[in-house]
């Protein structure tokens, strides 16, 4: 118990304590010493001038004794009162009779002379035989008291215990003096130590200086805070230039170095969360896919760095025109994605799509080079309880292709409809596989018209699909298909061998100037093999190459234009023709019209559509022969129904026409049997 009170003791309690417990069993063992010392000496000091007064006494009684001069004896013996301690004495001679004595007036003895009580304290009985002449005369009896010793041992105790107390409380004082000293700054110390561990801040110091252990206890103390401050200084350090890696690693893994936008990392994070977080939110958002339109050509035209500040520029557009509760992402190559978390409506949507294709629409100005592209947007929305992440950026994604195929620079929703027709696109494109094998693709010609003459004299080979269960399958509907799957190089090496075999008989037949137009897609003209099949279907089927020509629409030659000349160099080296199909739908630029080794241009339907009457399809074809006549091409008038259009075409320089006001598309039957009247039908 003690010992637990003293435990919980301040260590200051605890020393004056120890220091209060030692000084006083020091004290306690000096006093007890002294004291018994000091009564020792009194007692022998009383004993010494006992024996020499003893001594004097019985050297000047004996000749008293021998004269029996009793008065002389007691006034001897009187001498002794000169000693207050001895109480009486007295004069035994050999016969025991008493001769002479003494009695101190102080002394209260009760007893008899043989037993001694002392009231007050106890004596000491000294006998010395008394001698004269070497005879023993008689013995001297002395009885003295303690009282004087007692007396004076008291009053030194009492001294000693003032000199004690005195002596305590010197040592108390000095134990307080010392505890200052040595408590005080440890408590310092232990304060500024626990003060430091609380805070946490080590710029704090001991300010003591001293030279002894506590000194160097207070400077063990700051040394160790220098090193604890130094290595919390490098620790913030590390801290901060780890925030700042994380920082630019977050900034890598997450962000697009071009445009500054999160990547696609960050977006399917985002989406991810969303999702989760809206399984339990019950709200929705829509999620908008971007494919940026004619982006290909514009980075192939002006190059990469224009190619990735139009993107920096595009993202900045997108990222101001949405509120900040929505995310822009880039996702890829030309592909933006933004969520909208604020739009509650379609309706709200569909403003904010044709916002983005307003903004995107709008010219850029990189480098001095104004260029304009479009944009088409999917859209899907995510329902609570929906799909999954990979099943909303699919439907969104689909939506946006449907966009793309359904004329550039529109959105469309993601629907059951997409969703149907696409299935159903799978379906073909699994049946195209087999469409090969089985015979049902077909070959269909469509005449070429000289105006002047109004005689065939060529044709465009159109792809036909047989279906076995579907019936006749539209080539915009299949060859898109193909172009997905691939399977469009395998079925173009078959159109280029149908059409060159069919283009030999008919020149065997009938005229060898006929010549026949085969058209080509984009991921069949960059095939690595593609001037090679063509060289060896011309060589086997030994055809004049100058009667063979092939048609590349304005994107495709745009989508690697450095690539596009090169393979049309190839291909005019062979002796081939090149038309540009669809002429003025596309987005080709007059700068490389001059470079593509062109023979002919194909002026779309969409322009025939209004001639005559039409001053804008009119002012259009106009230029498009202007242009044409001081490039040295041939053109085609493509999709002409009527004979006012027919009309209006007649009067060009270098014109052929085609379309069904001539002929339809028609299998090679009845292509023979118009050759055979070699007339077109009407
Ligand atoms: P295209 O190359 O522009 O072919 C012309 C399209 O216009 C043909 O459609 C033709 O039937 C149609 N047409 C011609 N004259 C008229 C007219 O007076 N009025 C109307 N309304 N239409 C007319 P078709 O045969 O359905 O072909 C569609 C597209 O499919 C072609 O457009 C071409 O891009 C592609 N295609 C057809 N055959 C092949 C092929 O063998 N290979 C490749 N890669 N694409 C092909
Ligand atoms: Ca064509
Ligand atoms: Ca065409």
């Amino acid at each position: 118990m003690i010992a637990l009170y003293f435990k919980k003791m301040v260590i200051q309690q605890k020393l004056l304590i120890m220091q209060l417990l030692l000084v006083s069993s020091a004290m306690l063992f000096v006093f007890v010493l002294t004291v018994v010392y000091q009564y020792i000496s009194y007692k022998q000091e009383l004993m010494d001038s006992l024996n020499s007064q003893i001594s004097v006494v019985e050297g000047n009684i004996g000749s008293a004794i021998a004269f029996d001069d009793k008065a002389t004896a007691t006034e001897i013996l009187a001498t002794l009162s000169l000693n207050p301690s001895i109480d009486q004495a007295y004069v035994e001679l050999q016969n025991g009779v008493k001769f002479s004595s003494y009695q101190s007036r102080n002394t209260h003895i009760v007893a008899s002379s043989s037993e001694k009580h002392y009231v007050n304290q106890a004596g000491i009985e000294m006998i010395k035989p008394i001698m004269d002449n070497g005879r023993k005369l008689g013995v001297l009896h002395v009885d003295a008291n303690f009282l004087a010793v007692n007396q004076r041992i008291k009053v030194f105790v009492l001294a000693l215990l003032g000199a004690v107390a005195l002596a305590m409380l010197l040592a108390r004082t000095i134990a307080a003096k010392l505890n200052h000293v040595i408590t005080e700054p440890i408590i310092y110390l232990e304060q500024l130590v626990t003060n430091i561990t609380k805070k946490h801040n080590y710029t704090q110091r001991s300010t003591i200086n001293s030279t002894d252990e506590i000194g160097a206890l207070s400077l063990g103390i700051n040394n160790m805070l220098d090193n604890i401050k130094s290595r919390d200084d490098k620790l913030v350090e590390e801290l901060k230039q780890r925030v700042v890696i994380e920082k630019r690693l977050d900034q890598l893994a997450y962000y697009d170095s071009v445009t500054d936008l999160p990547n696609r990392h960050a977006f399917t994070k985002n989406i991810n969360q969303l999702l989760g977080f809206n399984q339990q939110d019950q709200s929705h958002f829509y999620l908008l896919m971007l494919d940026l339109d004619f982006f290909k050509a514009v980075n192939d035209t002006h190059g990469h760095e224009v190619g990735d500040e139009l993107l920096k520029q595009c993202g900045l557009r997108l990222r101001r025109m949405l509120s900040e509760e929505d995310a822009v992402f880039r996702i890829g190559g030309d592909e933006f994605a933004i969520i909208l978390k604020a739009v509650k409506t379609t309706r709200d949507v569909e403003k904010i799509c044709q916002r983005i294709i307003s903004v995107v629409s709008q010219k850029f100005v990189i480098k001095l080079h104004e260029i304009l592209i479009g944009t088409s947007i999917g859209v899907a929305q995510y329902l609570p309880g929906g799909c999954s992440e990979s099943g909303l950026i699919k439907n969104a994604d689909m939506a946006m292709y449907w966009a793309k195929s359904a004329g550039k620079n529109t959105y469309k929703f993601y629907s059951e409809e997409i969703e149907e027709v696409n299935f159903y696109r799978q379906k073909l494109a699994m049946d195209l596989q087999n469409a090969l094998i089985n015979n049902e693709l077909v070959l269909h010609y469509q005449p070429i018209v000289e105006v002047t003459t109004e005689n065939i004299i060529g044709f465009e080979a159109l792809l036909r699909w047989a279906h076995s269960t579907e019936g006749y399958i539209s080539p915009n509907v299949f060859i898109p298909i193909a172009e997905q799957s691939g399977l469009i190089v395998q079925m173009g090496d078959w159109v280029i061998e149908s059409a060159l075999k069919q283009l030999k008989s008919w020149q065997n037949a009938h005229e060898p100037a006929l010549f026949v137009n085969i058209n080509m897609s984009a991921k069949q003209f960059y095939d690595k093999r593609i001037v090679d099949s063509i060289k060896k279907a011309i060589q086997k089927n030994r055809v004049d190459p100058s009667t063979v020509n092939f048609e590349l629409t304005e994107s495709i030659m745009m989508e690697d234009v450095d690539k596009a000349i090169a393979i049309m160099q190839l291909l005019k080296q062979m002796g081939t023709g090149i038309a540009v199909d669809d002429f003025g739908t596309g987005h080709s630029s007059m700068r490389y019209l001059k470079q593509f080794p062109i023979d002919t241009i194909k002026i779309d339907k969409c322009f025939v559509n209004g001639l005559p009457a039409d001053n804008v399809d009119t002012a259009i074809v106009e230029a498009i022969f202007a242009l044409a006549e001081s490039l040295k091409f041939d053109v085609v008038a493509e999709g002409v129904e009527t004979l006012q259009q027919f009309e209006f075409l007649k009067n060009k320089p270098c014109a052929k026409v085609q379309g069904y006001y001539f002929s339809k598309p028609l299998p090679v039957g009845l292509i023979e049997k118009l050759l055979n009247q070699n007339k077109v039908l009407q």
